[in-house]
């Protein structure tokens, strides 16, 4: 269960394989951010309500396409009243693709079953199901963000993968 920034900046990773269109790149960001959007009551103190919403609904592949439909339509829509270009299609895949992502990653790295089949089948997953080794971290000093080994590694893959690229973007625009 990495922290939902890292999930952000996987979803803009996500993106960013397909396009350097700004507008992509934030709807790429926003996809893999919305799934977490499900642990707000964590925010306003409710603990049951959060065990009962996590990993759930919001985590499913087929809630991001219903999702990216939305978005996308909406965005279509503004985008045409300020006659600008919009790609919707592409729009659509890289939401789907970076929502996806979101509970892929958690799967990998969280024992907290997550609701991947929603609404089809009760087709719950979770590192534990799948006989993936995880390990709390002891010595914890990121209680919050990192629980275990396999968001510790996620965590640091997805930042150096981002540093890389921002470094690659910054040498290409200064033309070396
Ligand atoms: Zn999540």
């Amino acid at each position: 269960m990495p922290f939902t920034l890292i999930h952000g900046i996987i979803g803009y990773l996500v993106a960013r394989s397909f396009s350097k269109d700004p507008k992509l790149l934030a709807l790429g960001f926003t996809a893999g951010v919305l799934p977490d959007l499900d642990g707000l009551p964590l925010l306003w103190g409710n603990i049951s309500l959060f065990q009962e919403w996590h990993h759930g609904i919001l985590h499913s592949p087929f809630t991001g396409m219903v999702l990216g439909l939305i978005f996308v339509l909406i965005l279509a829509y503004f985008f045409k009243s300020q006659k600008k270009e919009f790609p919707a299609k592409l729009a659509f895949a890289i939401f789907v693709l970076a929502f996806t992502a979101h509970p892929v990653t958690d799967i990998f790295s969280s024992d907290w079953e997550i609701n991947f089949g929603f609404p089809f089948t009760e087709w719950n997953l979770s590192s534990t199901i799948l006989g993936i080794p995880d390990f709390p971290i002891a010595v914890n000093p990121f209680p919050l963000l990192i629980y275990t080994y396999n968001d510790l590694i996620i965590s640091l893959a997805t930042l150096f993968g981002f540093a890389g690229l921002v470094w690659k973007d910054r040498k290409k625009r200064k033309g070396l």
